[in-house]
């Protein structure tokens, strides 16, 4: 199995190690491999979409080439896992921040975002919060963090957070609004796996 995290930008080593643990974990000889060009998302079995900056990513991985590989891999039913900035790239519609500076998106999922919706840097946190697919509590580290607005009809919300959406589903499609890579926790990474 091979799993390629694009690593442009942003927690990119964060999410090699949670999903090397998972591997161990799951007793699996998965490869992991760090996309920076195009041509390497064709041979991945699933990708991670980092967090990040997203208005950077977006830039990059236009520039690049890797977005449109991502979207045919993707729509192909190859299962993605966007976290912070990458559920903001995974969006079909974004804020008026989002519309006002023309930033891409890859539009693969029926969702709306609000960047930076709990406010600054500063006003990052860690709480706990219930995921019933994965069990219940998880301890959800939010770092300048996005929130889902709305969701489509095929669109399956994992976790709620005061009156935001902060995980959701839909098919092959797993975002969350916060980063399971800065925990040790690995049940979302072990639930994404399950996804392949
Ligand atoms: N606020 C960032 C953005 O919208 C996301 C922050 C993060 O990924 N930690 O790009």
């Amino acid at each position: 199995m091979k799993i390629g995290v694009i690593a442009i930008q942003g927690n990119v080593t964060e999410h090699v190690h949670a999903l090397e643990r998972t591997f161990a974990e799951q007793g699996v000889d998965g490869e992991i491999i760090r996309i920076r060009q195009s041509g390497l998302v064709p041979d991945c079995d699933a990708i991670v979409l980092p967090g990040g900056e997203s208005t950077t990513l977006a830039r990059l991985i236009w520039q690049e080439g890797i977005a449109a590989e991502i979207r045919s891999a993707v729509r192909s039913g190859v299962p993605v896992l966007g976290t912070c900035a990458g559920l903001v790239l995974l969006a079909k519609d974004g804020d008026d921040q989002i519309t006002r500076t023309k930033q891409h998106l890859l539009g693969l999922m029926d969702i709306e975002v609000k960047r930076n919706a709990f406010g600054r840097q500063c006003d990052s946190f860690e709480t706990s919060i219930d995921i019933p697919v994965i069990g219940g509590l998880f301890p959800a580290v939010f770092i300048r963090a996005p929130a889902i607005v709305r969701c489509g009809e095929g669109v399956s919300v994992l976790a709620r957070f005061g009156e935001y959406m902060v995980a959701a589903q839909q098919d092959n499609m797993l975002a969350l609004a916060f980063h399971p890579e800065m925990v040790a926790d690995t049940r979302l990474h072990h639930y994404f796996m399950n996804m392949i």
